[in-house]
């Protein structure tokens, strides 16, 4: 039996009837943009992130990119961005004509430490951008505090997080105005892309609504240069569907994290949580030092890994340079050198997480790490050389 890393199939099966049914109400509906099903899904997940508004536009990175056009925020500013994280966060201020700053993750929680940020502002910075990643909160009471001295912005990156909570609040509207992404492998996913603004900012998110539609509040009349960057009609009513059981889901993604925190081996580390934060398990990342042969003695095992990510934006082909050569970010780059993800999702079955329990033990005594009095073949599951070649 192979694990897969996501099942993009369950969560169809399970919710058949009500998304057909909402795909026939869209079709008899005759209406494709920016019509009903947009208005509610707006209304209905603004309410779930207790924000005010919530603006639907056409992925997560647009949703970035618009809320930094519509607060201005462009050529020979700055803004803050964690140095690991999906390229997306860099791109959208990019985009912006502005130009990323990146500052290092507290390499416990993955995400921006905020001791580190006074460092790297100048008088051009405007904004910080930090990034849920793998569905933690950032610790953003620092943030804010340090924003509110500086006079900047804080622009959350909620693509990985929808239903965390920080301090019990929900991420999505805990600064100025977060970019949320329901790419199909978000935690809510849309069937296709699709993203929105979430703000308590009246004002953004009115530029927001006029910045993804051609610059327009009345059709034909453009008040500035916009963009075409719209939830489309049919996504709404898909997410709308499937927001009704994202708590569930996450609860689900929570037993699965609690199960692999409980009984992966030793020599794993492990993700760690701080107890103000109710992460929403996007990924399930552990680190080893030998990833890439965890990941084969895993994939040997038929468990499906990705890692997320392999090279860290200022590696990659869109921002290598003599400015940032390696070594220039070690901590991300340590990250990216030994990250791995393991099989997450609302319909991981119980007996495929004791089977990557089982793998990973095998898994990690090949590659050479003893457990103490304890032997790596599981109870139950197949030797390491049974499974080997039925992979
Ligand atoms: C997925 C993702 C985005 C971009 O979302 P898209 O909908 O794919 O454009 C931005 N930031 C992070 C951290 C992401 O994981």
């Amino acid at each position: 039996m192979k694990v897969p890393f996501l099942d993009f199939v369950g969560p169809y099966e399970e919710l058949k009837p009500e998304l057909d049914e909402a795909w026939s109400r869209f079709m008899r509906s005759a209406w494709y943009i920016l019509g009903r099903e947009v208005e509610a899904f707006e209304e209905e997940y603004a309410a779930y992130c207790g924000a005010r508004y919530c603006v639907g536009v056409g992925n997560g990175l647009e949703a970035l990119h618009l809320i930094l056009r519509a607060y201005g925020i462009g050529a020979g500013d700055e803004v803050i961005v964690p140095s690991n994280t999906y390229i997306a966060t860099w791109l959208a201020v990019s985009y912006a004509g502005a130009t990323p700053v990146p500052v290092e993750p507290d390499s416990r929680t993955f995400n921006l430490d905020p001791s580190r940020i006074e460092a790297a502002l100048t008088p051009r910075t405007k904004a910080l951008m930090p990034v849920h990643l793998y569905g933690q909160p950032a610790d953003m009471d620092p943030l804010l505090e340090l924003a509110r001295r500086h006079g900047l912005k804080v622009i959350e990156d909620n693509a990985q997080a929808q239903g965390a909570r920080y301090k019990g609040r929900r991420t999505g509207a805990l600064g100025d105005a977060a970019g949320n992404s329901f790419y199909p492998g978000k935690n809510l996913g849309a069937y296709g892309d699709a993203g929105a603004v979430t703000t308590n900012d009246a004002e953004l998110a009115d530029r927001v609504r006029t910045l993804r539609n051609y610059g327009s509040k009345k059709k034909y009349y453009n008040e500035c240069k916009g963009y075409n960057s719209r939830l489309d009609e049919l996504q709404a009513a898909l997410l709308r569907v499937k927001l009704r059981h994202l708590d569930a889901w996450n609860q689900r993604r929570a037993a699965v994290a609690a199960r692999y925190q409980a009984a992966l081996p030793a020599g794993l580390t492990l993700p760690w949580v701080p107890e103000w934060a109710e992460p929403v398990w996007h990924l399930y990342v552990v680190r080893h030092p030998q990833r890439d042969r965890l990941q084969q003695a895993l994939n040997d095992r038929g468990i499906g890994t990705l890692i997320h990510y392999p090279v860290p934006p200022h590696l990659s082909g869109a921002y290598a340079g003599p400015q940032w050569p390696r070594g220039a970010f070690p901590v991300a780059e340590q990250l990216a050198d030994t990250v791995l993800s393991l099989p997450m999702g609302p319909h991981l079955r119980e007996e495929q997480v004791e089977q990557v329990l089982c793998a990973t033990r095998q898994a990690l005594e090949e590659i050479g790490v003893k457990f103490c009095g304890q032997s790596a073949s599981c109870q139950g599951a197949p030797a390491a050389s049974a499974l080997a070649g039925s992979s």
